[in-house]
């Protein structure tokens, strides 16, 4: 029986002309063996940073419809040379950017929404024995405007397709061959785990773990779409993210993550009564920053007694539409930001039936001297913001504290 798979090639996987070649004779085996593929690709590696320094010459924190139309065209590129290349081995297909299919999103620029998506147009094409590949990260909004999902959204791509033709697992193809226990470059001891729980990748994405984009385990959740993670260079098993009920062993804590671009705003003082907060905060969620780490403080100073600090971290990716939304709303308040922060993070869906995590977490970065700025707790994740320079031994220490290491 073939089997309609929908089948994501991260930027690695489309890097070059030869990257792309060898795609193309990877998925001529696969439909020879059956397979009824639906590619999605995202920008050959680099090009979207490239795309992003451009604009950020002329202006750093615009965002909005021309700074979507840009960073989207790396896709159109990277699609059409895979599609020569199918074209060129005898295999039919249609290039399909946002609009053509109707991947219909809202209007957030640079962090848009799947609102919808047309799946009966791909599986007509399957039907007719035509390869659909379609441009990744990219979407359309009700004025015909192209938007783009958040870095890394052509994993959100992928896994909404594989929703709208109701597919119940979708292929994530990219260059590491598994989901690890931690970042294998900062821990060296990392190993790989075959299953995650949706909430543990959703928590370990929103943490900083660049392995998967968080929409897209979200959607997975929500429509029960497998994701099997694995690599385009090897022809083997990589990891499942799956429902809690399916992954067996359920570790205390399963992986380390850090997130080394945290960016760290303290405002000071917080303009009186409620409304500044709710308004910042809202401001900043409609704009699809997310904020994780907030506090507030009074200040001890004599001379400004009863005035309110606050101090909240977000990605680096954030920054300017965070220093946007502060100008527009922090009218004399002194907002200072600082950037060589790193989050490093210990999640687990064991950690709801096992007390006793957080007192771990803290004793091990307080035996490697690790300064704690901010810190921020959740039923399966404990997280604390500390200084770039103390990552490293943050993250090998806690993966040791929590049986992570590999055993060679
Ligand atoms: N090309 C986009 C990016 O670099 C989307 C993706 O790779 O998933 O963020
Ligand atoms: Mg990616």
């Amino acid at each position: 029986m073939s089997k309609i798979l929908v089948k994501k090639y991260g930027g690695t996987s489309v890097g070059s002309i030869e990257r792309i070649e060898s795609l193309a004779d990877r998925l001529v085996r696969d439909i020879a063996r059956g397979e009824k593929p639906i590619v999605v690709a995202s920008a050959m590696s680099g090009e979207t940073n490239k795309l992003i320094a451009l604009a950020e010459k002329i202006d750093p924190d615009y965002r909005g419809p021309a700074y979507d139309m840009l960073i989207a065209s790396g896709e159109q590129v990277s699609i059409s040379l895979l599609a020569i290349a199918l074209e060129k081995r005898g295999v039919k297909t249609q290039p399909l950017l946002a609009y053509q299919l109707g991947i219909l999103t809202d209007s957030t620029h640079a962090k848009a929404r799947i609102k919808d998506i047309n799946g009966s147009k791909l599986i007509e094409l399957v039907n007719k024995n035509i390869v659909p590949i379609v441009a990744g990260f990219q979407g359309v909004d009700e004025d015909d405007n192209i938007t783009t999902l958040g870095r890394g959204g052509s994993d959100t791509t992928a896994v909404a397709l594989a929703a709208a033709i109701k597919a119940d697992e979708c292929e994530i193809f990219t260059d590491v061959p598994a989901v690890f226990t931690a970042d294998p470059r900062l821990v060296p001891k990392a190993r790989e785990v075959s299953k995650f729980s949706y909430d543990e990748m959703m928590e370990m994405a929103a943490l900083g773990s660049k392995v998967l984009h968080i929409r897209c385990v979200e959607i997975g959740a929500k429509y029960g779409v497998k994701i099997h993670l694995r690599s385009t260079f090897e022809e083997r098993e990589g990891t499942w993210i799956l429902p809690e009920g399916e992954v067996m062993e359920q570790a205390v804590v399963s992986s380390v993550t850090h997130d080394a671009n945290t960016a760290v705003f303290k405002l000071f003082p917080v303009p009186p009564g409620p409304g500044f907060l709710a308004e910042l905060f809202k401001t900043l969620a409609a704009k699809g920053v997310i904020v994780d780490i907030i506090t507030q403080s009074e200040s001890d100073e004599p001379s400004t007694k009863g005035q309110q600090r606050l101090a909240f971290s977000v990605t680096k990716e954030d920054v300017p539409l965070t220093r946007q939304v502060l100008k527009d709303l922090a009218k004399n308040v002194d907002v200072n930001l600082i950037e060589n922060m790193a989050k490093i993070s210990v999640v687990g869906v064991g950690m709801r039936n096992h007390p006793g995590v957080a007192a771990r977490f803290f004793a091990t970065l307080a035996t490697q001297n690790v300064p704690i700025h901010i810190v921020t707790t959740s039923e399966i994740k404990i997280s604390a913001v500390i200084s770039q320079a103390d990552l490293q031994k943050a993250a090998t220490s806690l993966h040791t504290e929590f049986s992570l290491d590999k055993i060679d």
